[in-house]
């Protein structure tokens, strides 16, 4: 079983999942790489109610998706660490940022979007569909 549970660098936001992720995934869009600061983001899905946080510290950033939709991007203030986005194409997911885990060893994503822009150094393991833009169900 998967245990959904973390935090940020500095520790002062943690948060918990009572519910199992519903996906796991990987994003080369140019937000995420932002966002992460890294080639990709990893990501996994779980039902938006199941999170629990707790920590003062949260910030969100607002913005607009390429395709118009908004989204929500939550760091901790503190340290800067991205924690987790909500997407409107999604409304019932939240997608945390994996390497914000405690233990992200068993993450495997089953999906990968916006491979256009995946970045030449960037390859991830396995046989993992890949879609040109968004996910067909985003
Ligand atoms: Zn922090
Ligand atoms: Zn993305």
């Amino acid at each position: 079983m998967a245990t959904v549970k973390g935090g940020c660098l500095c520790g002062s936001t943690k948060y918990e999942c009572s519910s199992e992720p519903v996906v796991s995934a990987v994003c080369h869009c140019k937000d995420c790489q932002k966002h992460s600061g890294s080639a990709f983001g990893l990501y996994v899905g779980v039902p938006k109610n199941s999170l629990t946080t707790t920590g003062e510290s949260l910030k969100t950033f607002e913005g607009q998706g390429g395709s118009g939709k908004y989204f929500h991007r939550t760091f901790c203030g503190d340290c800067g660490s991205s924690l987790y986005a909500a997407i409107e194409a999604a409304p019932d997911l939240l997608f945390i940022h994996a390497g914000t885990l405690d233990d992200a060893t068993w993450v495997q994503p089953e999906v990968q979007a916006w491979s256009g822009n995946q970045l030449p150094c960037a390859s991830i393991n396995g046989d993992v569909t890949k879609f040109e833009g968004n996910l067909p169900s985003a």
